[in-house]
């Protein structure tokens, strides 16, 4: 007999907790939160956004405490439903595709991360420069805060505040965005978001000199890399996902509608 295991993450609040004791009283598989089949994830976005980064090989069951949810596929109303779906094993899974992100450093380390939200590369105090490349084609020197590369599901987080385009979830791309990047006579580069194919692999190329900046960011998500000596970033995908559980589909329009458009009381 296949032994299911389980485990749980939660938001730190009152409401997250409550629902943990309603969760461990009537899941009925092994709670396990070492290599877990099932991980239920109860909070915001952010929470579900941690469970994946832990557990990227489980289902994912996102319960949304929080005031967006857009990750997550049940309300708390549905908390039977999702119950029911765990100790059945009876929901669907929509597969998210994770941008790879691989960071090359001069000495030759190499860092491997995904992000389900977005890479981005920020210099807060000094002007970033940056060689951008989408395969091997040279697209511009870039000059500013930074850029944010974002995938379809995340194109609705850090990238929206970007002025990115709000991207649909049947189409796959990655979409690069710039933070208050420098145009001038003198410097010049794109200024809109590019939309790419799903099949595109940019390269980031640290320009010679740069390397003297110590306040230099990688952020995956919610995780940041603090690197002295990075010397080029590549953001590709690589036919990775991530799995959420869902009971009935939500329509991409309605989700927007209910993450953004309708007032909360
Ligand atoms: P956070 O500060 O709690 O996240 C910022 C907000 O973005 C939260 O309200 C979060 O929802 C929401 N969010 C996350 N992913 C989303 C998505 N795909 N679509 C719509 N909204 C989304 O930080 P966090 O919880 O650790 O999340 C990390 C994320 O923060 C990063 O991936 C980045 O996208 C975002 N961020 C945004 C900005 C910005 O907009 N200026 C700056 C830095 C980082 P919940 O409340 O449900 O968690
Ligand atoms: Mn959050």
């Amino acid at each position: 007999m296949i032994v299911l295991k389980y485990c749980i993450i939660v938001r730190d609040n009152e409401k997250s907790k409550k629902i943990q004791e309603i969760l461990i009283s009537k899941i009925k598989h092994e709670y396990n939160d070492k290599t877990p089949d099932y991980v239920v994830a109860v909070g915001g976005d952010g929470t579900i956004i941690k469970a994946s980064h832990k557990y990227p090989n489980a289902v994912i069951f996102g319960i949304h405490t929080g005031h967006l949810g857009h990750y997550a596929n049940y309300s708390v109303d549905e908390l039977d439903i999702a119950i029911e779906n765990i100790n059945n094993s009876n929901f669907k899974v929509q597969k998210l595709d994770v941008l790879a992100a691989e960071f090359v450093t001069n000495s030759g380390n190499i860092v491997n991360d995904f992000a389900l939200n977005e890479v981005t590369i920020v210099s807060p105090l000094r002007t970033l420069i940056l060689d951008v490349f989408i395969d091997n084609d040279f697209l511009e020197r870039y000059r500013g805060t930074g850029l944010c590369i974002s995938t379809p599901s995340g194109s609705t987080a850090y990238n929206k505040s970007l002025h990115g385009s709000v991207i649909d979830s049947r189409l796959r791309t990655m979409q690069l965005t710039e933070m208050a990047g420098i145009n001038s006579t003198a410097y010049k580069s794109l200024g809109s978001p590019i939309v790419l194919s799903y099949e595109r692999r940019i390269k980031l190329d640290l320009v010679e000199g740069y390397e003297a900046i110590t306040d230099l960011f990688i952020t995956v998500d919610h995780i940041s890399y603090s690197l002295r000596d990075l010397k080029s970033l590549y953001i590709f995908y690589n036919n990775k996902t991530i799995n959420m559980a869902y009971n009935k589909p939500e329509e991409f329009v309605n989700r927007i509608n209910r993450s953004f458009l309708i007032s909360k009381e």
